[in-house]
């Protein structure tokens, strides 16, 4: 018989899709490596497990411990699907631009969920970082922090870079990500960089306003990518290239994934092509370049594909339902 003892046993070996719509003819190849194909629904699985087996060989995670984490959304269900079968309780805290839709999926494995507002800096006490700080100092409680935790690079090292490796037959020329904590582009970049002996070029796609590309830390509405802080899970030097992407540009490229290339991705999916489409036209025609797209679009309906909440940001005039690719790029 063919199945697994549990569905955690199914994280990783995603499939790359090419992105045939989207791209133009006589443009490089663009690869999409397609994560909502992990069982909780995001790249984040992967980091979950080895960030718990780390803390377990190291003690820091005692049995039936409480596992304390700021997530906006994705990396929590990782953990919570990989503390169900563990036996430990998890709490998560979610900045409030998080959609209700995450944090609902988060109750529903069991987690319990505390929202915290968006618009005050990380060092402030209601920061969704202060707030999970204080919470696990508590006896038995553990932070995989990953933000701080070099499980999380790791974890891509091992897993996510050889398989783009081995999928692409080792023609990959590009690699394009989102940066949010960092570790799946410092993970990827870092095994790619070594077995390509340096050819392999890393690219990342960063909102508008986020530190990674020079922003002040402004607020912007792609969720999960971008920063105001430097985490240590980025490593600085990885990037060869970072492209910037403005929110509506985001979310319009997003809308477009779903109806060209029937893939209903979340915003920082949409991010990220756009920061590929544009690489595409510009090297060489041979170039494989392959995008990480981190998660489902479940999880953005009432947002990015919600007509009314698009107008109601100017990221599509009133009335029209779909963007024009020819505006994005
Ligand atoms: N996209 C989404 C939707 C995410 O949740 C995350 C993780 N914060 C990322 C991209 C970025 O991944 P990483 O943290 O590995 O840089």
């Amino acid at each position: 018989m063919d199945y697994v003892e549990h569905v955690a046993d199914l994280v990783g070996d995603t499939p790359l899709v090419r992105l045939n719509s989207l791209t133009k003819p006589g443009n490089a190849r663009v690869l999409a490596k397609v994560e909502y194909f992990n069982p909780g629904g995001s790249v984040k699985d992967r980091i979950a497990e080895r960030m718990i087996e780390a803390a377990e060989e190291s003690g820091e995670l005692p049995p039936g411990g409480t596992i304390v984490e700021p997530t906006s959304g994705n990396t929590g269900v990782g953990l919570a699907m990989i503390a169900q079968r563990k036996g430990y309780r998890c709490v998560f805290v979610c900045p409030d631009k998080v959609s209700e839709d995450k944090r609902n999926v988060l109750e529903a494995y069991g987690a319990e969920v505390v929202v915290c507002p968006t618009a005050v800096p990380p060092e402030h006490e209601d920061s969704y970082y202060s707030v999970s700080d204080r919470l696990a100092a508590q006896d038995g409680y553990w932070k995989p922090n990953q933000y701080n935790n070099h499980a999380n690079p790791e974890s891509h090292y091992h897993s996510t870079g050889p398989e783009i490796w081995e999928q692409t037959e080792g023609r990959v020329t590009h690699f394009v990500a989102g940066i949010g904590t960092g570790g799946t582009i410092s993970g990827i970049g870092r095994y790619l960089k070594e077995v390509s002996e340096g050819r392999v070029r890393i690219v990342g796609a960063d909102p508008e306003g986020s530190v990674y590309s020079g922003g002040n830390g402004r607020p912007y509405l792609v969720e999960g990518v971008g920063e105001d802080f430097w985490p240590n899970t980025y490593d600085r030097e990885i990037c060869d290239e970072i492209i910037s992407v403005s929110d509506g540009d985001s979310f319009r490229m997003t809308r477009e994934l779903a109806r060209q290339e029937a893939l209903l991705v979340g915003g920082s999916c949409g991010m990220a092509v756009v920061a590929a489409l544009r690489l595409a036209e510009r090297v060489d025609p041979e170039d494989v370049i392959v995008v990480m797209l981190p998660d489902s679009g479940r999880g953005y309906l009432t947002k990015v594909f919600n007509d009314s909440w698009m107008a109601s940001y100017g990221f599509l005039p009133p009335g029209h339902s779909g963007g024009s690719i020819g505006d994005v790029l």
